[in-house]
């Protein structure tokens, strides 16, 4: 009886024993895994602080109202890595600022853009590496009235004439432009303002109307003296520079990556389609020409098919790049 109670004792032991060793093991396991798949950061040239940061993804905001444009910023995302945005069908790239060690992308909501809750995917190399829900809001547009005036009548450029104008020739020919995806890059600085003092007369978005005819300013009109120097906000190849009935003396230019910024009304042209031209270079000299009714400058920025507003587009971007 002694006997069976000691080899009882003796087994239950032995029992135990086998438990402990074998979670020790499984234990043991796990940290051999763990240490394996750090291995070969260990082994590369570079700092260990360095090869421990993670890829991160930084938005301008969660929130934005119809016109605004976000803007995404990518982290420590390292040399042979490809990161790439999707929003609402929407490829989005990104792209580098000289002096700074992340990259950068902007995006644009459409003045018309629905509001409404939309999906942005970050994808990093391939994968999915992050999912955000952005909150499209609608932004209050002020609602005004068609100016026409005595000298615009004469011209032809009456509400309905510059209405369906707009429709079937200028916003046609501009649209055909704006709309193309170039994936050149021209740019590698923030944008600038067009003019050296910025006189607002005219807001983003404002919906003017006039019996039944509705048309949305969807740029910014900028007072200046006629003849005053217009600048290329960014570096960029001139794609258009024309003459439109109701745009009057156009120029367009193309930022690569579906930016383009857009220069109405003109007197004189300081810049011809196809050269390329850098941030602060003089295309063109304001004036009063198409549908308007003092000399002025009527801005306009596309990003990625949105049309957004010019002033936030600038100094938003700029705002995060001297933060960072
Ligand atoms: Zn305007």
């Amino acid at each position: 009886m002694k006997r069976i109670l000691i080899l009882s004792i003796f087994l239950f032991s032995l029992i135990l024993l086998g438990i402990v060793y074998s979670t020790r093991f499984y234990s043991f396991e796990k940290e051999t895994e763990d240490l394996s798949s750090e291995m070969p950061l260990e082994t590369t040239t570079t700092t260990k602080e360095e090869t421990v940061l993670e890829t991160k993804i930084s938005f301008s905001a969660l929130e934005v109202y119809q016109g605004d444009t976000l803007v995404i910023v990518a982290e420590n995302v390292p040399d042979q890595a490809v990161v790439r945005g999707e929003f609402d069908s929407q490829d989005l790239e990104f792209f580098s600022i000289e002096g700074k060690d992340k990259l950068f992308s902007l995006l644009g909501i459409d003045a018309k853009k629905s509001p409404g809750e939309y999906i942005l995917s970050i994808f990093l190399s391939g994968e999915l590496m992050l999912e955000e829900i952005i909150e499209v809001k609608k932004s209050d547009f002020y609602i005004t009235q068609i100016v026409i005036t005595p000298e615009l009548e004469e011209k032809g450029l009456t509400a309905d004439n510059i209405s369906k104008n707009i429709s079937t020739n200028d916003g046609v020919i501009v649209y055909e432009i704006v709309n193309k995806y170039n994936p050149e890059i021209y740019f590698n600085k923030s944008f600038v303002y067009p003019l050296d003092e910025l006189i607002n007369v005219g807001a983003f978005g404002n919906i003017r109307k006039d019996n039944g005819i509705t048309i949305q300013h969807l740029g910014v009109d900028l007072d200046a003296e006629q003849g005053t120097p217009i600048y290329a906000i960014n570096d960029g190849q001139v794609v258009f520079a024309g003459e439109l009935t109701v745009y009057g003396k156009t120029i367009i230019i193309d930022h690569g990556l579906g930016i383009y910024s857009l220069y109405l009304h003109l007197s004189e042209f300081k810049a011809s389609k196809g050269l390329m031209v850098e941030r602060g270079e003089i295309i063109g000299l304001t004036g009063n020409t198409g549908w308007s009714t003092g000399p002025h400058l009527h801005l306009s920025v596309k990003a990625n098919k949105a049309s957004v507003d010019p002033l936030k587009f600038i100094e938003g971007f700029d705002i995060i790049l001297k933060e960072e």
